[in-house]
């Protein structure tokens, strides 16, 4: 499925917001995405084209990889990263070749009232060095007519490339992809093992991904837009400040340099922005880790589904669902939940039936199967988020785990009354 493909589907489906007029890239677009709560086609953000909320929703994420959105995490689970990848020679962005670069004509959003500047923000940077490959999303801020500063944080595999290559004084070769299969959106924002993003992208399609190579050797999938360049090896300036996933300022830090060689587009290209903090970005960060959690209390007791919540910024807080078998279940699900997502701060495990999307069914279970001496978990100075504002300076939190499940011997007592279809 191509970029345009899954946005016609949404257009079919009855689920696209379109804007006709025109929208400025400063704020305005951001605060019609925000408010929207919905995929939205901008025709006119400075000239060009731009979609919003892609994947805002599970639903979105459902219909992208063709099931139930309670299945989500079923199928992300089963999917292991050994789709088959293909080279080709054609390709719908080599539709318009730039050599003269000028990235201020892209409608690059700036979004919140303090950030440092315009940032691209789903542009997938692949790279590729000593016979290595990664690709993955990265937070680009607009330094100059062909010059973008990342943020590349260590130790992920973008900023090991980068550190092999610079240690060398070499450039790292990288191609900034914007506006390909969501499939693959997706898969490269989820951590599989070095290298393998593209073959996890095909087998979560099903079918095979088609890569083309860039003028500097970087291979990329088909996309409405990419941007050929490379890694300055010495190269830094001030990077923010920038809106992270808490919807709170990320602090202004040194980051390297992408210099930007030539741009190719599809005629016509929309361009792909996501809202930081909104709730696509809060999915793409959230829900890669809902399977690793989902196997890990499945490894202690019978797990049912696992959601990380958008009140708790999609990384900070989970509700896991079990079929408890003996007591004290409850208690290994949320060490099982803490080991398989460091960042994890705030668990809740429920049962069966919960409804773990339903914020009150879930408040529910807290207060008709939690006595707080016997079933809250408090564990000290652990390691945490450093997107947790509350965090300590050196990383640490206090995670705590409610343990919202019915006493197994006592089962009557929960007992959620039900109302019969009549029947006559
Ligand atoms: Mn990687």
């Amino acid at each position: 499925m191509s970029f345009r493909t899954f946005i016609d589907q949404l257009k079919e489906n009855g689920k696209l917001v379109e804007i006709p007029v025109s929208v400025s890239p400063r704020f305005e677009a951001s605060r019609i995405a925000k408010a929207a709560k919905a995929p939205v086609l901008f025709h006119d953000v400075s000239g060009s084209k731009v979609i919003m909320n892609l994947l805002g929703s599970r639903d979105e994420l459902a219909s992208m990889l063709g099931v139930p959105k309670e299945e989500i995490i079923k199928r992300l689970s089963e999917v292991s990263p050994e789709g088959e990848v293909r080279l080709v020679s054609e390709s719908p962005t080599l539709e318009a070749i730039e050599d003269e670069v000028d990235l201020t004509k892209l409608p690059i959003l700036t979004h919140f009232e303090k950030d440092g500047a315009p940032y691209i923000t789903a542009g997938i940077v692949v790279s590729e060095y000593g016979g290595t490959i990664n690709a993955s999303i990265h937070r680009l801020m607009l330094a100059g007519k062909d010059k973008l500063a990342a943020r590349l944080v260590p130790p992920r595999h973008t900023y090991l490339l980068y550190k092999k290559a610079a240690e060398r004084g070499e450039r790292l070769p990288v191609a900034i992809v914007l506006g390909c299969d969501p499939t693959i959106i997706y898969a490269t924002s989820t951590r599989v093992p070095v290298g393998k993003e593209f073959e996890y992208a095909a087998a979560l399609r099903g079918a095979p991904v088609e890569l083309f190579e860039c003028a500097n050797g970087i291979k990329v999938p088909h996309a409405e837009i990419v941007l050929e360049g490379y890694i300055d090896p010495t190269e830094k300036v001030d990077e923010g400040p920038f809106v992270d996933i808490t919807g709170t300022y990320d602090v202004v830090r040194k980051e390297p340099v992408i210099h930007i060689t030539r741009i190719i587009h599809r005629k016509d290209p929309i361009y792909h922005g996501i809202l930081p903090a909104g709730p696509e970005h809060l999915l793409m960060m959230g829900v890669p880790y809902e399977p690793r959690i989902y196997r890990a209390v499945g490894e202690v007791t019978s797990v049912r589904n696992v959601v990380l919540t958008e009140g708790g910024c999609c990384y900070l807080h989970a509700v896991v669902q079990i079929e408890k078998q003996t007591e004290g279940d409850g208690k290994n699900a949320i060490m099982a939940a803490f080991a398989a997502h460091t960042s994890l701060k705030h668990v809740v495990v429920v049962d069966e039936d919960i409804n773990i999307f339903d914020p009150n069914d879930v408040e529910f279970a807290i207060a008709t199967r939690v006595k707080g001496d016997m079933d809250i978990l408090i564990v000290p100075n652990v390691r945490g988020s450093s997107l947790d504002p509350r965090g300590a300076p050196d990383g640490t939190t206090t995670k705590v785990g409610i343990d919202a499940t019915k006493v197994l011997v006592e089962k009557e007592n929960f007992e959620r009354a039900i109302i019969p279809e009549v029947t006559e």
